[in-house]
């Protein structure tokens, strides 16, 4: 079934849905009936699919039966979230009068209705549909001739931003920003859809229009009050249709309500550290590789204890600083936090009562708003001054300063928030009874008058009951009738009879009760119904207003958000490098890159957890003048990737203004940082393992500046032995000759080891293992030198291989090694003439000792033993050894 036109045969309601149907072609029309959205068609099939809510059936258009499923609109949040998150759009669409009107208009008038809202991904502006500690994007990606743009807002808070962007850049940013939703003109190509769908976030095509570069300068000038685009900053035609763009899109989403939207800045790309995806992915910075943020580098460094302080964190690990300034002033905050413990607590005691002030406000501009959004806003203000008051006695760092100068200074609004509203005030402004006695003298004569009316009624039934002597007889009210008297069947005949029927007038009667209303009741009800709309009108007057005195201090209400922000991510570092023993890292304009004791946050705080061992930690020293890339060579499982990511962390947490793992840190600013893992297969998207590896080695080669910081972990091993070695050679050289870069550089070709001879600035370094009887334990420490061999057989045991597997890999190796030594043909006589794997199996040494202890151990019985008698059997298990 599709939907068409509307035609004669259709009913009036039916047709009206039809046509606002036809304005939503690719989004699910919500189509409010009382007190449901119900949904029709195609929309209702999907609907009821995607919900797992029954489909049934009403009506029928053009001989067809209608499908139709509903949701009841007190839960329809959950439902809305639920299909955004499988990737629909959603119109909503409302009654835009009361049916007693449309009723007015005659019998067959529907009711007005009309889309208030299209509900997108990256739209979303309510708690119970986001994230509270993540962003939640818009973007948009266009190109205008020879340039490209990004832009993104998150309309939750306002923060709009754009990057010039060529389309190479593209993966690299989604990858950052993790955009809900993103905007392309209609004809975009396949491959930055591609792009789109890879970064998990829904696109959205859009007509050429809406990317208008010279209809856009007057759409941002107009969305930000100003007379001319300059006084905004620098735009290039791509950037003007990128924002212009996004604004575009806002106003239809939002149905002409734009959101508190700050002034767009311009994130040039050398500001920031460059991170591609497939780093992003491999240093598992907001995810692991499983896809889960627990066990992630932010989930173990997130102490923040407000959702915007997370927001903020969030941004500052994905969007490292290339700026020495800028990462000094926030390592200063940090470092300040550190000396204060017991401020930190109060302040962070403070902040932590804190709500979503910066989301509120978004909510008030948008007009979707409700008293409880104008209480946090109340509640976050006399908490931010609370906070000021902590810090303003200190002699404090910039950053800091100047965010606590911008937590005061709303006493006024304050106070009015305080002074107008209840302390639990209902959700919706149009339930009413928000505003506290005292604030408005007609609100408080309004309320007055419908209270005391109540207690009139109260007198009247007492007085009816007296003059019908019906003792039983009540007033009540219901919402066809009204108020009424209600009496019982037996007693209703005295009522209707003289002289009673002079003041009683029969309104109804039903099967257990008779109804009578008076004249008297009449006039009352009237003026009842009087005081309580004209009540709810004086507060939605007074939700009004305080929503526009709300608005009158919007820049300065944001400004107060970021700054909780920042305060709330500065103390959240602190009390991280305290509790973990971290350092300020020593960040200059070298190429050097000198850790002492670097340590790796989560493998630390995994082992931590554990309990098992304690991290070993490890030095690293990249200098310009001496060696810029280590070699690491050892066997598996050693903890060579261990420690190449240990290094990057390092530098990109010292990059984002934190404290480091380690005992010393001095990092020359890097500009890039890239990582990679000879990868597993990537079978989505149809690629080998290698070719993935060679296409992200490539990209690493290409890119790489010398102030790059470069990790490869065992680059080559999805191929064939010598193919793999000597690309890993010629990768090596390559890094050292022309990129000229800081990397490490981690293998298990040990042949590469030789070109620390060749190579300057290459140095050999080793993760050591001892041999103990004959197992090999890991000792986890890197010093410089070659490994002597890899001891994969020994890693293989530990791994549980059968012994005779075992054995026979010893013989293999050795004949190896010895055919390595003496010459190729040699190899391969001495490799004729091993002993077939039966037979090494069979004259592999019974395991006599071992059956032994088998034995003992099997006859026992541990339920009955007592303490003393395992004791015993212990001793008699080891004299068997
Ligand atoms: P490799 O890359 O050499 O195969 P990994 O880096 O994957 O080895 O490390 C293997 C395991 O060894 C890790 O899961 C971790 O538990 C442990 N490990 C690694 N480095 C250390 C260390 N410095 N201190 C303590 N344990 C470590």
């Amino acid at each position: 079934q599709s939907v068409s036109k509307p035609d004669q045969s259709v009913t009036p309601m039916m047709a009206q849905f039809l046509a606002i149907k036809e304005e939503y072609p690719s989004a699910l029309l919500f189509y409010r009936m009382g007190d449901f959205y119900e949904l029709f068609f195609d929309d209702a099939v999907a609907a009821a699919q995607a919900l797992d809510i029954t489909l049934t059936k009403r009506g029928k258009h053009q001989g067809a039966d209608i499908p139709m499923c509903g949701v009841p609109v007190h839960a329809a949040e959950g439902y809305l979230l639920n299909l955004i998150r499988k990737g629909f759009r959603v119109a909503v669409c409302e009654q835009l009068e009361n049916p007693k009107e449309a009723k007015k208009r005659g019998a067959k008038s529907v009711v007005k209705r009309g889309v208030v809202r299209l509900v997108t991904p990256g739209t979303l502006t309510e708690d119970t549909l986001l994230q509270p500690r993540q962003s939640n994007f818009l973007a948009t990606f266009v190109q205008v001739r020879n340039q490209s743009c990004l832009a993104w807002v998150d309309i939750s808070t306002g923060d709009m931003r754009y990057s010039p962007c060529p389309p190479v850049r593209l993966g690299p940013e989604l990858a950052r920003l993790a955009p809900a939703e993103v905007l392309v003109a209609e004809g975009a190509l396949d491959e930055t859809l591609e792009i789109i769908n890879e970064a998990g976030a829904a696109a959205t095509e859009l007509p050429q229009e809406v990317f208008d570069s010279t209809a856009g300068v007057e759409k941002i000038c107009k969305a930000y009050g100003v007379g001319d685009l300059s006084g905004l900053g620098e735009f290039s035609r791509a950037d003007v249709a990128a924002v212009s763009g996004l604004i575009e899109y806002l106003s239809t989403t939002q149905k002409g309500q734009l959101p508190l939207l700050r002034r767009p800045v311009c994130e040039a790309r050398d500001d920031f550290v460059a991170i591609d995806a497939a780093t992003r992915k491999n240093l598992e910075l907001t995810q692991t590789l499983a896809g889960e943020r627990s066990g992630s580098l932010l989930s173990v460094v997130d102490r923040s204890v407000t959702a915007a302080g997370a927001r903020l964190l969030s941004r500052r690990i994905t969007t490292p600083s290339q700026r020495l300034a800028a990462i000094e002033e926030r390592a200063s905050a940090v470092e300040f936090f550190c000396g204060q413990s017991g401020l930190r607590g109060a302040v962070r005691t403070a902040l932590k009562q804190l709500p979503d002030v910066e989301r509120a406000l978004g909510r008030v501009a948008l007009e979707r708003s409700g008293p409880r959004d104008l209480l946090a806003l109340g509640n976050g203000i006399a908490q931010a001054a609370q906070v000021h008051a902590l810090l303003a006695e200190q002699e404090l760092p910039p950053l800091l300063k100047n965010a606590a100068d911008d937590l005061k200074g709303f006493e006024a609004l304050s106070d009015e928030l305080d002074r107008a509203l209840v302390a639990e005030p209902p959700l919706l402004a149009r339930d009413g009874g928000f505003v506290a006695t005292g604030y408005s003298a007609e609100l408080d004569e309004m309320t007055a008058l419908r209270d005391e009316a109540r207690s009139v009624i109260a007198r009247m039934q007492a007085d009816y009951a007296g003059q019908s002597e019906i003792s039983s007889l009540k007033i009540k009210h219901n919402n066809v009738l009204g108020y009424f008297i209600e009496t019982t069947a037996t007693h209703s005949q005295r009522m209707m009879t003289a002289p009673l029927n002079d003041v009683f007038i029969h309104r109804q009667t039903t099967a257990n009760a008779v109804r009578f209303t008076t004249v008297e009741l009449g006039e009352l009800e009237t003026k009842i119904l009087n005081a309580a709309g004209r009540a709810t009108g004086l507060e939605l007057e007074v939700f009004a207003g305080l929503c526009a005195q709300v608005l009158d201090h919007a820049a300065a209400l944001q400004a107060l958000a970021v700054s909780i922000a920042e305060i709330d991510v500065a103390a959240a570092l602190s009390e991280l490098a305290m509790a973990e023993g971290w350092v300020r890292p020593v960040l200059n304009d070298s190429r050097d890159f000198i850790i002492e004791q670097g340590r790796h946050p989560v493998v630390e705080a995994a082992i931590k957890a554990q309990a098992e061992t304690v991290f070993v930690a490890n030095d690293c020293q990249l200098t310009s003048t001496n060696d810029m890339i280590w070699l690491l060579t050892g066997p598996n499982m050693a903890g060579k990737s261990t420690f190449l990511r240990q290094n990057a962390l390092i530098a990109l947490l010292a990059q984002a203004g934190s404290f480091v793992p380690a005992a010393r840190a001095e990092i020359g600013i890097v500009s890039q940082i890239f990582s990679r893992v000879g990868a597993a297969d990537d079978l989505a998207r149809g690629r080998s393992t290698f070719m993935v590896e060679m296409v992200e080695t490539a990209a690493i080669l290409n890119q790489a500046d010398d102030r790059a910081l470069v990790i490869l972990d065992e680059i080559g091993r999805g191929t064939s032995t010598y193919d793999g070695l000597s690309i890993a050679w010629a990768t090596l050289e390559h890094l050292h000759d022309v990129n000229r870069c800081r990397a490490l550089f981690a293998t298990h070709y040990h042949e590469l080891t030789q070109l620390t001879a060749k190579l300057t600035h290459v140095d050999n370094a080793t993760v050591t293992v001892r041999e103990y009887q004959g197992d090999v334990v890991f000792l986890h420490e890197v010093k410089k030198g070659a490994a002597d061999r890899s001891y994969g057989v020994q890693v293989a045991k530990l791994a549980g291989l059968p012994q005779s597997v075992l054995e026979r890999a010893k013989v293999v190796l050795e004949a190896l090694e010895r055919g390595e030594r003496e010459g190729h043909s040699k190899q391969k006589a001495l490799i004729d003439d091993l002993p077939l794997f039966s037979a090494v199996a069979m004259s592999a040494p019974a395991p006599s000792a071992q059956s032994e202890l088998e034995e003992v151990l099997n006859g026992v019985q541990p339920d009955s033993l007592s303490p003393k008698e395992a004791l015993d059997l212990i001793y008699q298990l080891k004299s068997k050894l």
